[in-house]
């Protein structure tokens, strides 16, 4: 499960405060070097938690004693706000077009579970409610179109192919076309990975946005791979510029770096997480809820 190892680690941290009737500023900056080697060791972009642990030290020393919580118990409280801000705040929750059609366009490198993740994502659209299809637009691997249609099929979702096709663009264009007409209110557009971030990639992509104009383009990205998550998301950023990333594999991450790092480094918040290889294992992101599930 993720946070595993920097769980542990901020628990004892605070164990250590944990009895002191006032913390001196030595208390704090001994905390504070553990919070920060903890946050290191999780993978954490190390300039976030530079002002992370700023941040916090800031607020504990300034902080008023309040006669309900122990020093201790003030220190993890502020943590644990800092680490829900850190992580975006709230749950961003996906835009829907106000017109009644909703294309999300997904993106991402090879590997990282982006068919699995539309897959899954077209279920939870089911379950709250919509009508999705999917749209299959990776020309270059045969297996990729055969991957999203058994995806589809499991969560009992339309997938449009055009298997002659080699122009993703006219791909998307016609799935829009297609999902409007028979009435479907989002189209998933499942695009082409590659194994890092190159120039035709990103040209293919800008193609396919200018075409079919997502209101969401949703980038995939692997926890396991931590701080490479997150430079990938930066790229595809600056390149393509995205509204929100799914981050898949949580289930396996013990460290969480990604998760912490992504939204304070990129600007752009994570709105999903895989948990599992299972077409169910998708959840919202909660900032708050990971938080406190990281401090126990
Ligand atoms: P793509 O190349 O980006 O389309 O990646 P795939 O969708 O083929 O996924 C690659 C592998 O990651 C597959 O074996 C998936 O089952 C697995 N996978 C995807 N999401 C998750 C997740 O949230 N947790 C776990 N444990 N595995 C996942």
């Amino acid at each position: 499960m993720a946070f595993e190892g920097l769980s542990e680690k901020l628990q004892n941290v605070f164990a250590g405060l944990k009895g002191k009737g006032s913390l001196t500023e030595a208390d704090i900056d001994t905390a504070m070097r553990e919070v920060k080697l903890a946050l290191l060791e999780a993978d954490v972009n190390f300039k976030v938690v530079k002002e992370f642990v700023a941040s916090v030290k800031e607020k504990a020393m300034g902080a008023e004693v309040m006669s309900s919580l122990t020093p201790s118990q003030q220190v993890i409280k502020i943590v644990n706000s800092e680490l829900t801000e850190l992580m975006g705040g709230v749950n961003s929750k996906l835009t829907y077009s106000p017109s009644g059609f909703t294309v999300l366009m997904m993106v991402g490198l090879q590997g990282t579970g982006k068919t699995t993740t539309s897959g899954k994502l077209a279920a939870w659209l089911k379950q709250n409610g919509k009508k999705p299809m999917l749209c299959a637009c990776d020309i270059y691997r045969p297996a990729a179109i055969d991957q999203l249609e058994v995806v589809g099929q499991s969560v009992n979702t339309p997938v449009f192919t055009m298997r002659d096709c080699k122009d993703p663009v006219k791909i998307a264009k016609a799935a829009r076309k297609e999902a409007e007409i028979k009435g479907y209110d989002v189209l998933i557009v499942d695009t082409a990975g590659r194994l890092q971030i190159d120039e035709e990639l990103m040209d293919e992509l800008a193609d396919i946005k200018k075409e079919i104009k997502p209101h969401e383009i949703l980038l995939v990205v692997d926890a396991l791979t931590g701080q490479d998550a997150v430079n990938a998301a930066v790229g595809f950023n600056e390149k393509l510029g995205i509204d929100g990333i799914i981050m898949t594999k949580m289930d396996g991450d013990s460290r969480g770096g990604a998760a912490l790092s992504a939204k304070k480094v990129t600007g752009k918040p994570v709105k999903f997480i895989g948990m599992g290889e299972k077409m169910d294992a998708l959840e919202p992101f909660h900032p708050e809820r990971m938080a406190s599930r990281i401090l126990g």
